[in-house]
């Protein structure tokens, strides 16, 4: 599905505004080291108004994807709801002095807008850095591997990080 709006028929009077919706049309994302998949491509309801200065696009982004969770690596999925609200310039403004920085690709050209690479940003800051498969997922044992969902090992997980060595002794002094 094409992600380019047309919004010639916007241009015309300020205020008018109109409902489109968009699938995303990537079938995974990858960001950081997660990769993404989506059964079904995730879907924007959005609406798009001529603001004079701007064309402001607002609405949500609903999906869900796929990946693996980050404690035991089993597959997780994640559902996605993403409000959007962005506000986007002219290909002139955003090539004059005043809007130096501005991404270009969040620009209109009077005649269309490509949503592509707003939805992309969307899902890219809203995805869970750290999925997980449920919510008490306990994760994988650090010494020898084990899914500790699936069973128990008998590994003793003791700190070894000197700072608490240092503490424990102190309360051990106490204590005494
Ligand atoms: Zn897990
Ligand atoms: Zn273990």
């Amino acid at each position: 599905m094409d992600l380019r709006i047309r919004i010639a028929d916007l241009m015309k009077e300020v205020g008018s505004s109109k409902d489109v919706e968009v699938a995303f049309d990537k079938p995974e994302i990858t960001v950081g080291e997660l990769l993404f998949k989506f059964p079904e491509p995730p879907v924007a309801e959005l609406s798009i108004t001529n603001a004079e200065e701007s064309v402001l696009v607002r609405g949500i982004l609903k999906g869900s994807a796929q990946t693996s969770c980050s404690r035991c690596l089993s597959p997780a999925m994640t559902e996605i709801k993403i409000k959007i609200e962005e506000e986007v310039l002219s290909i002139d403004e955003i090539e004059s002095d005043d809007a130096e920085g501005l991404p270009e690709q969040y620009s209109h050209d009077y005649d269309s807008i490509d949503l592509s690479p707003m939805i992309e940003q969307s899902l890219i800051i809203d995805l869970p850095a750290a999925p997980l498969c449920k919510n008490d997922c306990a994760g994988l044992c650090p010494v020898c591997g084990l899914d500790r969902n699936l069973e128990q090992c008998d590994c003793e997980l003791e700190r070894t990080d000197p700072r608490w060595d240092a503490l424990n002794s102190l309360k051990q002094g106490l204590s005494e």
